[in-house]
């Protein structure tokens, strides 16, 4: 792949991976069933746009956002692709999405009936996704008959159209766990009488786990963010789903130098050279996104080989033991995520040290860093 010059450091992300990504996911669902591609939040830290574009490529027919600003964003790059608001909107931020051509999501009458005064003063219809909560506990109304009645209220007023019913999974990412079916068992009602009313709306509940999980979660369309960016929902390795991880995250060694035992390394003193070895100083830090809480607790990849991080990590640097003897140089490349000769440092690897998922991981990739995309 190519990128820019590198500076002092620099995220890659492979398009062609997450296009494979979208095929693999798509042929895991079939023909009948759509796919949505999650690219809220930049992309999990990948570059929305781009990532979009590679998705569509690979068989996403539609997008989802969690904000109004990610969808006009969108729109921009995509004057066609049908977008999908999945989040809470206060009345400013409809009207943007609106503005953007988005559908948007609807679980409450007072949220609907200001849909139908923006759908009055715009003359042109708002298309809702009503939410059921089958059991995440966030967004979504929970008694199912509440949701059909929303449902209703939108296919009745000519200013809407009930253009989905859908629900989200709180534990898709745990194999094993009993409370999918729960969900399910709740939300498989309420889709079925929604598609009676409106035999146009489309019914979707499954986020990457439970696409990768339970085809009965399948319904007319999945929702998939992590899994289009090559990492496993279930914290494993993506490899063993047919998922190609799509970012790598790069730096190159600015200076060696000789340390004498008991020298130490960053502030706080908090690692001291037990006996003299060779440090290297990486230009990356928590400012870029390499989180402090690797200090003392992490590896970089200099030379094919694994390195540990030594001394806590500024914003800006950090320091890396390269051992008593050492054919590291000044202008090396150094990795954080992604392949260097046989060895990988996979997003899932970093998420385990730090005691949190994949997806922060990326998303976390500062916007300082610089971003290039090739297939
Ligand atoms: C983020 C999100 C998704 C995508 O989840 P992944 O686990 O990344 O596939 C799907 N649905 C909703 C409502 C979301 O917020």
């Amino acid at each position: 792949m190519s990128g820019p010059e590198p500076g002092r450091a620099w995220a890659r992300i492979d398009t062609g991976a997450v296009e494979a990504n979208a095929g693999a996911l798509k042929r895991a669902v079939g023909e009948g069933v759509e796919l949505c591609a999650v690219v809220k939040a930049d992309a999990y830290g990948h570059g929305a746009a781009p990532c979009a574009a590679a998705a569509m490529r690979g068989g996403a027919t539609r997008l989802a956002v969690a904000a109004a600003a990610e969808a006009e964003e969108l729109r921009q790059h995509f004057p066609e692709a049908p977008l999908f608001v999945m989040g809470a909107l206060s009345e400013r931020d409809l009207s943007r999405a609106l503005d953007a051509g988005a559908e948007v999501a609807v679980w409450r009458e007072g949220f609907r009936a200001l849909c139908s005064r923006m759908a009055a003063q715009r003359g042109e219809s708002v298309r809702l996704h009503v939410k059921h909560d089958s059991g995440m506990g966030r967004l979504g109304e929970r008694d199912p008959e509440l949701v059909l009645g929303l449902a209703r209220a939108c296919a009745e007023d000519d200013g809407l159209e009930l253009a989905g019913a859908w629900t989200h999974f709180a534990i898709a990412d745990e194999l094993g766990d009993p409370f999918l079916d729960e969900q399910l068992e709740a939300f498989a009602p309420v889709a079925e009488r929604v598609r009676e009313l409106a035999p146009g709306a489309i019914v979707h509940a499954a986020n990457s786990a439970a696409t990768l999980r339970d085809p009965r979660t399948h319904f007319d369309m999945v929702r998939c963010g992590v899994a289009l960016y090559g990492m496993d929902p279930f914290q494993g390795d993506p490899a063993e789903r047919g998922l190609a991880p799509a970012l790598e995250l790069r730096s190159y060694v600015a200076d060696v130098k000789r340390f004498p035992a008991g020298a130490s390394a960053g502030y706080g003193r908090s690692w001291r050279a037990e006996a003299e070895t060779w440090v290297g100083v990486l230009p990356i830090g928590y400012g870029d996104g390499v989180r402090r809480a690797l200090s003392n607790n992490g590896e970089v990849l200099v030379r094919g080989r694994r390195r540990p991080i030594v001394g806590t990590i500024s914003m800006d640097n950090l320091t890396l033991d390269l051992g008593p003897e050492t054919d590291v140089e000044p202008g090396d490349e150094a990795v954080l995520i992604g392949p260097q000769g046989e060895e990988r440092i996979r997003a899932e690897e970093l998420a385990a040290a730090l005691e949190t998922i994949n997806y922060e991981i990326t998303c976390g990739v500062s916007p300082r860093v610089p971003r290039s995309h090739a297939r």
